[in-house]
């Protein structure tokens, strides 16, 4: 017999190397970008596709027309009365990207600019395992803000530069990843970036990458006490390099303070943000806490990958990118420090385990969501009994409200803006966070190290997480990834009665919604003391360890799915019953939770 390889999994790989200069006076910018790109797919590729992205922020885009059809427009992209803004943008204020010379390995190619993607076909085939040089010139326009990236933002930074290069489209084993760019998110490819910008010499800029030349430069980035010599001309040229990243984003503004703070056994953290008197207190003060919760997340997920991260005020909201972050800074302290330990976790989850935003969003925005709400309910002292309940109150709202779809939609093709929230950030949660009530607290934590792991600087898909979670637990977890993200089923157990026969007590459980779950049972007596029983799924085939170490737990037969309701009897009589509960801990989504509790006194 011959041995086959355990994995066939293959990524691409792409080199930058880029030169840009920008005018600080129109935003308008232009470049050369190299690109050595490897094919390690098994096929030969006779296209490439470029995203284009800010080719969307002009009227008459794709995100311009489902903003206008869309019932829910997201605020930051419409005027007051819910008009698209991005229809308003005249020439001098809209995006774009263009390419104006494109060659592979010295052959001018023909390509076709279509809205925010280029295609572009080969000179020559690439073959499985071949590498070709792309040489492009390209130029842009940075758009007003409308969303994520662009100029002069609300809080007034000049230049939030994410996905504003011709970034290489994705190739796995799905195929091309090249989506349009109408509302959300990424996928990239893996690889080295060596960028050098151009600016004008008194704007701060902070980013991916390291810089290579902070002594020309100056601006904070200098070695203590070092002297920078005074630049001759009206610009700088900053040179940074990152290393495995799949995304290279900066900022820039000439009001930019720029605080480093180097961590002990971490990454060196810089702050970049406005000389705004409003904003300087709680800026100082989020510097700890970024540093606390990196420490959290070393411990609970595994070493952050990288020497730096930045922490830069920008863009609209909350971003995360390789090696850095853009926030918003006008918050209140609590909020500040809340949406940098989300995005900081994106760190992880999307930087380093880089799942395709577009098609499982719930991986990286509810993976993230469930460790930045564990992070904080430790780092700002919050310490609630289940920090995950906001997540698990959505989750319940929409499954509720009728206009939930599956996990598996589109991130862009869902009805509205609110279910696609809730099921990529809370429902996204709550698949990690009813993990743990599976296989139990200590192996989702196990699950969660190993998965970061074994697929850090790679592309995982929805059946890696359950794999990881099968190989640490034992179990079999198909019925929880498949009912959970590929389909609309709910939970729902309930008591469905309560009898006494020959001094014993009979309690029979029902299942009314159509997707399957282990159950705990906690029976309180009336003397106050308790025990729980536990009736395993049976097609997990196993068991979690007794959850609730303190009380005595009895291990019932397994609960066979098709089965709609199960019976047991407990050894005392039912006047000796004050109460019982399905899964105490509420970590099970069950919707109705009315159902799952029977007192003695009740009615
Ligand atoms: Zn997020």
């Amino acid at each position: 017999m011959v041995a086959q390889s355990t994995s066939c999994y293959w990524q691409q790989h792409v080199d930058y190397t880029m030169e840009v200069a920008m005018e600080v006076e129109n935003y308008q910018y232009s470049g050369t970008q190299k690109l050595v790109y490897t094919n390690n797919s098994p096929d030969t590729l006779n296209r490439v596709y470029y995203h284009l992205y800010f080719n969307a922020f002009q009227p008459g885009s794709e995100m311009d027309m489902r903003l206008q059809n869309i019932s829910d427009p997201d605020g930051r992209m419409t005027t007051t009365d819910k008009k698209s803004r991005i229809a308003t943008l005249s020439e001098s204020e809209m995006g774009y990207l263009h390419t104006v010379s494109l060659s592979q390995d010295g052959a001018e190619l023909r390509y076709k600019e279509e809205g925010t993607v280029l295609e572009v076909d080969l000179a020559k085939p690439l073959f499985p395992g071949a590498k070709t040089t792309f040489e492009m010139e390209f130029k842009g326009q940075v758009p007003v803000m409308i969303r994520r990236a662009g100029r002069n933002s609300k809080e007034g930074v000049a230049l939030s530069m994410s996905q504003w290069y011709p970034k290489m489209a994705e190739y796995d084993f799905e195929g091309w990843h090249a989506d349009p760019y109408i509302a959300r998110e990424f996928h990239g490819v893996w690889g080295d970036f060596d960028v050098k910008l151009t600016i004008d010499k008194n704007f701060v800029v902070g980013g991916s990458g390291y810089l290579q030349n902070p002594e020309e430069v100056g601006h904070g980035y200098e070695a203590p006490g070092t002297k920078v010599g005074k630049t001759k001309g009206k610009t700088l040229t900053w040179h940074f390099k990152a290393p495995m990243v799949h995304d290279f984003t900066w900022a820039a503004d000439p009001d930019y303070i720029h605080d480093i703070l180097p961590m002990e056994n971490g990454p060196t953290l810089h702050f970049l943000y406005k000389n705004d008197p409003g904003i300087l207190e709680n800026w100082k003060k989020l510097q700890p806490k970024t540093e606390e919760a990196m420490d959290f997340y070393n411990k609970n997920i595994g070493a952050y990958p990288y020497d730096q991260y930045s922490v830069i005020q920008g863009g609209d909201g909350g971003m995360e990118y390789a090696m850095c972050t853009l926030i918003t800074g006008k918050r209140t302290f609590g909020s500040l420090v809340g949406v940098m330990t989300h995005e900081l976790a994106h760190s992880w989850f999307q930087h380093a385990l880089a799942t395709n935003e577009s098609k499982y969003e719930w991986m990286d925005e509810g993976f993230t969501t469930f460790i930045s709400t564990l992070c904080m309910n430790e780092i700002m002292g919050t310490k609630k009994e289940n920090p995950l309940q906001d997540s698990y109150n959505g989750y319940y709202s929409l499954a509720l409200s009728g206009k939930e779809q599956p996990q598996t939609t589109h991130a862009d093709r869902y009805d509205l803006n609110y279910a696609y929230g809730i099921s990529a950030y809370s429902k996204g949660s709550v698949f990690l966070s009813q993990l743990g009530y599976i296989i139990g607290q200590d192996k989702l934590m196990e699950t969660i190290r190993r998965f970061y792991t074994d697929f850090k600087f790679k592309h995982p898909f929805p059946n890696d997480i359950k794999r990881t979670a099968e190989k640490v637990s034992g179990m079999e977890l198909d019925w929880y990834l498949t009912d959970w993200t590929q389909t609309t089923n709910t939970i729902d157990y309930g008591v469905k009665s309560v009898t006494e026969e020959d001094g014993k007590t009979k309690i029979v459980l029902e299942r009314i919604g159509n997707m399957p779950m282990p159950l705990d049972i906690l029976v309180v007596y009336t003397d106050e003391t308790q025990e729980t029983f536990y009736t395993p799924l049976r097609m997990m085939r196993g068991e979690k360890e007794n959850p609730y170490a303190h009380l005595n737990r009895t291990v019932l037969r397994d609960w066979p799915w098709a089965f709609p309701s199960y019976e047991f009897t407990v050894d005392k009589p039912i006047s000796s019953i004050k109460g019982i509960m399905i899964d105490p801990s509420q970590l099970m989504a069950d919707i109705n939770g009315e159902n799952n509790v029977w007192t003695a006194d009740a009615p």
